[in-house]
């Protein structure tokens, strides 16, 4: 049988990870967070003495990567560099702007293209990041670009960071958040932009619950279910 998909694609920030696995749940998806697969090659770069920014010294490291998505007994997705559990790693601040730094590598978005389009085949996903609408899962059966406001993500990252204790000022997240947008929406290959068939979610004024609900009913209507 083919397996459903849905894909979530929108700038940081805008909820995306916390509603798709939301959504997830509601409906016995699995939920496939790609921005941790980003992540983890830039991890992988910085590891192995490499700027994730230089793609002559990132390509040799590709053959030779070692990356495997697995969730816990929690569900929540884990990701792991050459056997290693580094999930809580690739969370720290200083990776986000490596990671998308690394992903506006082409042969890194290439490498990766596989990698995610089977977690689709295998199961009905939730998935969420920047070109799955776009150019991972064209198909998919429904597409949703989230998006907010820049100070009412740079607000809710701000939190996220302090609930996992670390430092950060308001200006410095914001800053980050719309250097990313930049970065993210400026390269030549797949660049995040809403895929034409995509509904448009803006979040901005509503809660995590009441995007939620908008998200569930239109999945619902979508999928018949
Ligand atoms: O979503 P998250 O903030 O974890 O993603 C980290 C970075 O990875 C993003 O800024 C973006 O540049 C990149 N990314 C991407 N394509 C995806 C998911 C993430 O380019 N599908």
């Amino acid at each position: 049988m083919e397996h459903k998909s849905i894909a979530i694609d929108g700038p940081a920030g805008a909820g995306k990870s916390t509603l798709a696995r939301k959504l997830a749940g509601e409906l016995g998806f699995l939920y496939v967070d790609t921005g941790a697969i980003y992540r983890t090659v830039a991890l992988a770069a910085i590891r192995a003495g490499a700027n994730p920014g230089r793609e002559e010294q990132v390509l040799p490291l590709l053959s030779g990567l070692d990356i495997r998505l697995d969730y816990g007994p929690d569900g929540q997705q884990r990701m792991f560099l050459a056997g290693e559990d580094v999930s809580q790693a690739i969370r720290e601040h200083r990776i986000s702007a490596l990671a998308s730094a690394v992903s506006a590598i082409p042969a890194v978005r290439d490498f990766l293209l596989e990698f995610q389009r089977r977690q689709a085949r295998e199961h009905d996903v939730v998935m969420d990041g920047r070109d799955i609408g776009t150019v991972v899962l064209p198909g998919a059966d429904v597409k949703i670009f989230l998006t907010a406001a820049p100070e009412a993500r740079a607000r809710r990252r701000l939190l996220e960071l302090r609930e996992r204790g670390q430092q950060a000022e308001f200006d410095a997240v914001l800053r980050d958040i719309q250097a990313r947008d930049r970065q993210d929406e400026s390269r030549p290959v797949a660049p995040l932009r809403q895929a034409r068939d995509a509904v448009l979610l803006d979040t901005t004024s509503l809660d995590l619950e009441q995007s939620l609900q908008a998200m569930l009913s239109l999945v619902k209507e979508r999928l018949e279910l």
